[in-house]
């Protein structure tokens, strides 16, 4: 179990405070001050003792995040018969912690604001017997690497983690998905029974726990034990974007959207034969040849319902139509055929239902510009 430090405890009696002098600013109301608005949650999960994402054994702790959440005084969990109210350890807008306390069974967490005003989290908490996790003695983490150091949604590589524990038996290993850039566990993989001193790998499917890609940035893996006296180790970091920019070698930007003469696209000039990849996966919705298009495909984007649509390739785009191709996944070469001068990409995105189906062209600059930095 992690130690109370100082500071923790510090900020629990600094969020004590600035609630009761924000309470005592509305109770000595001078009529200016209305009732704030109501809380809203969005998650509870598990912070510590964990099973899962939003598995807590009893006497573990659970983060509720939401909006609204910094007037709250109480956090209910379902009990037997009722519920059991705690007070919370400490009290952000965005989030409020609690321990779980015992006799607490799964179920919807409630949190109650001084204000009376309650909201109920979406989703089932699930509390287990504080025994459900067995100690693990011995345990430290020996080795931790990230494969590949940059990844992309729906990219042609699993991210991967290969690492290495010592323990005096087989122990279940916790996996956190972390950014780096809010401090936030994003996913979490739990392995069972897994040897000590063997090479493990672990892959990671690129999803939150909610099964949506997670935002643009840095992560880590955290590794440690269910029943841990958690050994964990930052030296797992990698690099997470939703697209990647689609032509693989140097290049400058020509025309943007209209251009004077109704230009619907972004063209990126490079030298004959630049590799063309799918910025973002999806479904090949067509792949043909038209006297100003040139060779061209279109692809239907993974989770995103907008179409990529690339024009001028050297010849026959690679995917068949209706096939899958990943986010990165080559798809041809950039050329100049059809209605084009000197080879260059002409890059179109349409917004969802898509590309003649429905959708409109959207304007292509910024988010290739955005996708150039870090691929
Ligand atoms: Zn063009």
């Amino acid at each position: 179990m992690r130690a109370i430090t100082p500071r923790s405890i510090c900020l629990v009696a600094f969020a004590t405070l600035t609630a009761l002098l924000s309470w005592v600013a509305a109770a000595a109301g001078d009529g200016g001050i209305g009732t704030p608005d109501p809380p809203k949650v969005k998650d509870v999960v598990c912070s510590d003792r964990c099973l899962d994402v939003r598995t807590v054994t009893e006497t573990g702790k659970v983060e509720v995040t939401g909006k609204d959440l910094d007037d709250t005084t109480v956090v209910k969990f379902p009990a037997e018969e009722g519920r059991i109210e705690v007070r919370p350890s400490s009290v952000q807008p965005g989030a409020v912690s609690a321990k779980v306390p015992t006799g607490a069974t799964s179920g919807r967490v409630v949190v109650v604001t001084r204000y009376g005003t309650k909201a109920k989290a979406p989703e089932d908490l699930t509390v287990k017997p504080e025994d459900a996790i067995k100690p693990v003695d011995g345990f430290a983490v020996k080795r931790v690497e990230a494969d590949p150091g940059t990844a992309y949604f729906d990219g042609t590589k699993d991210i991967e983690l290969n690492y290495l524990f010592e323990a005096d038996d087989p122990a279940d290993i916790r996996i956190d998905v972390v950014s780096k850039d809010t401090g936030k566990t994003v996913d979490s993989i739990v392995e069972k029974d897994r040897e000590p001193f063997s090479n493990q790998t672990v892959a990671w499917d690129g999803l939150d726990s909610k099964g949506k890609p997670p935002h643009n940035g840095k992560y880590k893996f955290r590794v440690s034990a269910l029943g841990g006296e958690s050994g964990s180790s930052d030296a797992a970091g990698f690099a997470y974007y939703d697209h990647i920019f689609p032509l693989r070698g140097k290049h400058g930007y020509g025309d943007g959207l209209g251009a004077g003469r109704g230009h619907q696209g972004q063209d990126v000039f490079a030298r004959c034969g630049t590799k063309i990849v799918a910025a973002r996966g999806g479904k090949v919705q067509v792949n043909a040849y038209q006297s100003a298009a040139g060779y061209y495909v279109v692809i239907d984007g993974k989770k995103t319902g907008e179409d990529y649509v690339y024009m001028h390739m050297e010849k026959q785009g690679r995917p068949k139509e209706g096939s899958r191709v990943k986010t990165g996944e080559m798809i041809g070469r950039e050329s100049d055929t059809g209605d084009a001068q000197g080879c260059h990409l002409h890059f179109e995105l349409w917004s969802a239902p898509g590309w003649y189906e429905g959708g409109h062209v959207l304007d292509p600059t910024r988010p290739l510009k955005k996708w150039d930095k870090w691929s």
